[in-house]
């Protein structure tokens, strides 16, 4: 674009409040610099809400990915249907619209859910750690926050991958995997700048890649051996001789540290099921060259205390050329990750149309019940 096409939709953009400008620090170049064009960003908003393996989050997330506020549950493992889900997000979502200050506007909604995904009316269609089937999630969330907004659904693993490719560990690359470890192993995989998302939308459950068919554990799945049940956290947990009942992301980082202090038991584990991640990670590498893999979840737990053998197996397993230039990072978002990747779900239709979107009504919440037809309109999911 030329210099005056520029001017005329940064005044645009500047003037609906989304974009400021500001003088740039020491250019180091002689002549007046051009100034910088930044994101505005309280002005415009989404609420993003995650539904994790173990907690429950509601944010109001402004232009940029910034988090400008949040509310937090834990969520049981056993015994959160959709009713109860709903009910606590639901609250939340309307607690963080009430508090936004008044000249702020919502413009949309996005959730992260760990599970497979519908893309186009966020129906949950198998969440196997909560034993959904066919959850109409992402309509009934939409319903009872009653803002007359849509609201989009991603599955965790792929808002993730978008999330850090934009803002974390994958800036500047076209080309990244990103694993996220929690009970079970979800992905996202990035080719070219895009989401690899299959044809139904249900693509990268890297976690169920067989690596171990023939003395493999179970999967959660009904197959065997995939790599989720031989890296997954009870995989782990077990390898380190821990108490079947223990769980959860402290229970891991446990074994990190006792390895750290050099307990054998803990390091053997860690050596063990570091190896069936790195045969997994080979696999990944040969197949889509990645210019960086991503560990997140509670594998940016436990990837450093597995590094040396999945190093070991890249080494081992991956054509001399694909791996010349793949980096292996952790996560750099952390637990965010979902949460930023469910709030750029949100920002999509502002991105596509800022001044169309703000011109639209503003979200209020309703005193009545909305009714499904209104609250559920169905749309595409935009990527
Ligand atoms: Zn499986």
């Amino acid at each position: 674009m030329n210099r005056s096409t520029i001017m005329a939709l940064t005044g645009e953009l500047t003037a609906a409040g989304l974009v400021h400008e500001e003088m740039p620090t020491d250019t180091g170049r002689a002549g007046r610099p051009s100034l910088v064009v930044r994101p505005q960003i309280g002005r415009a908003y989404v609420l993003a809400f995650d539904v994790a393996v173990d907690w429950l989050v509601a944010a109001r997330v402004g232009l940029g990915g910034v988090i400008l506020d949040r509310r937090r549950a834990p969520r049981p493992r056993a015994g959160a249907d959709l009713d109860r889900v709903v009910r606590v997000l639901a609250e939340f979502g309307r607690r963080l619209h009430e508090a936004a200050p008044p000249d702020s506007v919502c413009v949309g909604i996005g959730a992260s859910y760990c599970g497979m995904i519908r893309p186009g009316d966020g129906m949950v269609r198998f969440g196997p750690d909560m034993g959904w089937v066919d959850q109409a999630f992402g309509a009934e969330l939409g319903r009872r926050l009653g803002l007359g907004l849509p609201v989009s659904v991603g599955n965790e693993a792929h808002l993730g991958a978008q999330a850090e490719q934009r803002r974390g560990a994958g800036v500047g690359f076209q080309n990244l995997i990103y694993l996220h470890g929690d009970v079970g192993v979800g992905g996202g995989i990035i080719v070219g700048g895009k989401l690899l998302d299959g044809e139904g939308g249900y693509g990268c459950e890297l976690g169920h890649m067989v690596v171990n068919p023939y003395q493999g554990r179970p999967c959660g799945c009904g197959s065997r051996g995939c790599l989720e049940a031989e890296v997954g956290e009870r995989a782990l947990l077990d390898a380190a001789g821990r108490p079947a009942g223990l769980i959860g992301r402290d229970a891991l980082r446990d074994v990190v540290a006792d390895a750290d202090r050099g307990d054998p038991v803990a390091r053997d584990a860690l050596h063990r099921i570091g190896d069936w991640l790195g045969i997994g990670v080979a696999n990944l590498i040969n197949l889509f060259n990645p210019g960086v893999v991503v560990f997140g979840g509670m594998l940016r737990d436990v990837y450093p205390g597995m590094a040396d053998p999945v190093r070991a197996r890249i080494a081992a397993n991956v054509l001399p050329v694909a791996k010349e230039r793949v980096r292996l990072r952790t996560s750099v978002l952390g637990d965010d990750a979902t949460l930023v990747g469910a709030a750029e779900l949100g920002f999509s239709d502002l991105l596509a149309d800022p001044l169309g979107v703000l011109a639209r009504p503003a979200a209020q919440p309703v005193t009545a019940t909305p009714s499904p037809v209104a609250a559920t309109r169905l749309r595409p999911t935009p990527r």
